[in-house]
């Protein structure tokens, strides 16, 4: 069986091929599917958007489509940015203005409690969609930290590791991310049904 990847990112291909590699005869991205398409993501959801991507793959391709959708929830900001967390600033992308945004609204603020979140989705030719998630938990530092990862990292406090997401290695994040572990949780689900 093959499996066509929502997505572009080489970062996100790797990590995915690691962990599902040996469920699917190959794996693809959409370029090397042959398919230009962006999904609207309008869901309320992270799971709302991935499946909808996810859903729109396979039925470009008739193959099995995997997507996913993360972003960050912030507790004193009643889980925002949420889905919105790549244009939280109002620009699409905008990393340094969302993270300075970020630390604005939480100035006063002593709950740093957060989280990241992880929907993944994955159509088959036959309707069917396997979901899972996964969460990575810390706290929004006071100031930035560290230059690996990208988004949120500098101010994503992991308190088991006394530093945040961009100062441990990239190695270590894909081993804990949000990603990682909703991609283990999808892998468990392909199993049962194998
Ligand atoms: P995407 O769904 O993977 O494209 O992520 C959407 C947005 O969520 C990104 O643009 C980042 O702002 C944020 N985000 C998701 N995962 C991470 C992460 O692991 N580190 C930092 N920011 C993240």
């Amino acid at each position: 069986m093959k499996l066509i990847i929502a997505s572009n990112n080489a970062h996100k291909l790797t990590e995915i091929k690691a962990i599902l590699g040996d469920c699917f005869e190959e794996i693809l991205s959409l370029r090397e599917a042959g398919i230009d398409h962006e999904t609207v993501e309008d869901g309320s959801t992270f799971m709302e958007n991935a499946v909808k991507k996810a859903r729109e793959i396979m039925e470009l391709s008739g193959c099995c489509a995997l997507a996913d959708d993360s972003g960050l929830c912030v507790d004193a900001l009643d889980g925002a940015p949420g889905i919105f967390s790549a244009r939280f600033c109002g620009r699409h992308g905008d990393d340094p203005a969302n993270n300075r945004l970020l630390l604005e609204k939480l100035r006063d603020c002593e709950n740093r409690d957060a989280h990241y979140v992880c929907a993944i989705a994955l159509a088959k030719p036959d309707g069917c969609v396997l979901e899972a998630e996964g969460y990575l938990y810390g706290q929004i530092a006071r100031e930035e930290a560290g230059s690996n990862g990208f988004g949120y990292d500098p101010l994503f406090y992991l308190p088991d590791y006394g530093c945040t997401s961009a100062q441990i290695s990239p190695q270590e994040k894909n081993r804990i991310s949000h990603r990682a572990q909703a991609l283990q949780r999808l892998l468990e689900k392909l199993k049962e049904e194998a």
